[in-house]
């Protein structure tokens, strides 16, 4: 089969997970297609012919979202393709063809009418049906001449057939509409701008797309999008009205659908706070699809391979920023150490507590402290605040607050001093003998309890309570330095 699918956003705001939702299935539609021989082509494209709306910052960050994700397109903005070019605002001349075509074949039709004057007949006849009431279908010449002579410049309507339009539906089964409550639309604006009701799918059309994967937000659309499809087959503009499947809602807290004003909707937040990319996309599969029952994780390949549309399941999903964050969770623990290392390293940079271009010194540093935090870290961005303190100088270094006012109390810092003391004598400055020196002395000499030994140290060592492993990182920090925190923290 040769399989055609889009993602076609429009550059607006900041992308959210919906849209990069959207993106995957489509992509990962394509994918699958294209595993035994068949084809898949993942189309991208912009839609921005709002032209107050779209920005050119939000069409960089639409590239980034797939960029990041790591779904790369077939066809679309700098990659080009066949079928270019791939931003809606490039297009217009093709629209106007289309348009120009569809009027000669009686599809659509002028309309003069203002909103009042529909609102005001509406009103006057007692109808229930919203929308455009067909005044201006079979306009005479005169009458057209009479509005034109007011000056009046009309808007291109479609003509919507009479009776029902159905359509079996890839995730929701089939789905009927009665065209009657389904008005003539306008494609354009009164000055000629064409509107995503014409465009999307006058592009579905010219660029081939065999499925239309989108959320279900859309679905009241379809009804309309499939009758201008069929003039477009009419008119030999495309071969085949597209298949359709709905995904579906995202809903977040309290139930109602998640909006692109809540927090967690925005996917930049994720990369921001280290989510990877896989356990992103990972979660984003769940709402909608699963890979088997009782299996949560799984990579993009698997999904490639198990991925079919009928699966997804039309109920609405519940975004669950818990359960993404331990998906997240498991794909950490699913890279390998030196790929983690790279990948903390710009987020390092970032908090300042790295040099860019990194050191040598820096990273054999960070080479041996690695493996100390990589089981620990949830996210990438945990990074800095668990290894901070080792490339921290004694400046800049500091202790959180309410760690050192909870464990450097009086008797807190009686433990530092009596660190201070074994530590100071000690020889060898290595883990075994660190760990050695510490128990003796605080434990087995004082009689404390680990956790109330230790926890002094780490905070007047580390700044925190939450570290890597104690006897560890006072190796890896160094006599001198280990020293001066004590000595530090007891001043
Ligand atoms: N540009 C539309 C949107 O972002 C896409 C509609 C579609 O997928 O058909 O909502």
């Amino acid at each position: 089969m040769n399989v055609r699918v889009r993602f076609c956003p429009s550059p607006t705001g900041s992308p959210h997970v919906g849209l990069a939702r959207a993106a995957l299935y489509n992509w990962v539609f394509a994918r699958h297609a294209a595993l035994n021989g068949g084809q898949g082509t993942f189309v991208f494209r912009i839609e921005d012919t709002d032209k107050e709306r779209s920005t050119e910052e939000s069409y960089d960050a639409l590239l980034e979202t797939l960029r990041w994700l790591g779904l790369d397109w077939d066809e679309g903005p700098l990659t080009g393709g066949p079928h270019g070019p791939y931003r809606q605002s490039e297009r217009t001349d093709l629209y106007r063809d289309v348009l120009a075509r569809l009027a000669d074949s009686k599809f659509t039709y002028d309309c003069f009418c203002t909103t009042d004057e529909v609102d005001a007949r509406r009103k006057a006849s007692g109808s229930k049906v919203q929308g455009y009431d067909g005044f201006c279908r079979e306009l005479d010449p005169e009458q057209r001449a009479a509005f034109e002579a007011e000056g009046r410049s009309p808007v291109v309507r479609f003509r919507m057939p009479d009776g029902e339009i159905t359509w079996h539906d890839l995730v929701r089964g089939d789905v009927t509409f009665q065209t009657e409550f389904v008005p003539d639309f306008a494609l354009c604006r009164a000055n000629g701008d064409p509107l995503y009701t014409l465009v999307n799918p006058v592009d579905d059309a010219l660029m081939e797309v065999t499925h239309v994967l989108r959320g279900e937000d859309l679905l009241s659309s379809t009804p309309r999008q499939i009758p201008l499809h069929r003039a477009l087959v009419e008119l030999g503009v495309s071969k085949a009205v597209p298949d359709f499947g709905h995904l579906p809602f995202v809903m977040g807290e309290g139930n109602k659908k998640l909006s692109k004003r809540d927090p967690e909707a925005h996917l930049f937040s994720y990369r921001d706070e280290g989510f990877l990319p896989e356990g992103l996309l990972n979660y984003l599969a769940l709402l909608g699809w699963a890979i088997g029952p009782d299996r949560d994780v799984f990579t993009l390949e698997e999904m490639v391979a198990a991925f079919d549309i009928k699966d997804v399941n039309p109920n609405p999903a519940r975004f669950d920023l818990k359960k993404a964050e331990a998906i997240n969770a498991s794909h950490m623990r699913l890279i390998t150490l030196e790929d983690m290392t790279e990948r903390v390293i710009p987020f390092l940079q970032r908090a300042g507590v790295l040099s860019d271009p990194v050191t040598d010194d820096e990273r054999r540093l960070l080479d041996r402290a690695m493996p100390l935090v990589n089981e620990r870290m949830n996210k990438l961005g945990e990074a800095p605040g668990l290894l901070g303190f080792l490339f921290a100088d004694e400046e800049s270094f500091t202790r959180d607050e309410a760690d050192v006012e909870k464990v450097l109390d009086e008797s807190g810092r009686d433990v530092v001093r009596a660190t201070r003391e074994a530590l100071g004598a000690l020889d060898a400055w290595d883990t075994a003998a660190i760990e050695e020196a510490l128990r003796a002395k605080l434990v087995e000499e004082l009689g404390l309890k680990p956790r109330l030994a230790f926890g002094p140290v780490r905070v007047a060592v580390t700044g925190s309570r939450i570290s890597p492993p104690l006897f560890e990182s006072l190796e890896l920090l160094g006599r001198e330095r280990s020293l001066a925190r004590l000595d530090g923290a007891l001043a």
